[in-house]
């Protein structure tokens, strides 16, 4: 379980003094513009340099539907998987 250790060894890692959970959790605020430039900045740092946060942040801002799907149960599961073709289709683009 290699894998394992290595994700939770990097969720727990703080990249530019910000840790996953602070990023995450600062996403939302960071999209409507309310943090300052210099947590701002290091919040971008962060989405840049962390695969697993770097995709969080893509899936809110170009899904906001998500948002909503923490409410689970509005969100029927063939929309769901709709959202997570595109995401998927979209990732391929770009790599
Ligand atoms: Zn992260």
């Amino acid at each position: 379980m290699a894998n394992q250790d290595d994700f939770e060894a990097l969720t727990r890692h703080a990249l530019f003094d910000i840790d996953c959970a602070e990023a995450v959790a600062s996403l939302l605020a960071y999209f409507d513009g309310d943090l300052d430039d210099d947590c701002g900045a290091r919040i971008k740092q962060h989405l840049e340099a962390c695969e697993p946060c770097g995709a969080a942040a893509r899936f809110e801002r170009e899904f906001p539907i998500v948002i909503a799907d923490r409410c689970q149960d509005r969100v029927p599961d063939a929309l769901r998987s709709r959202i997570i073709d595109a995401l998927a289709e979209e990732r391929q683009r770009d790599s």
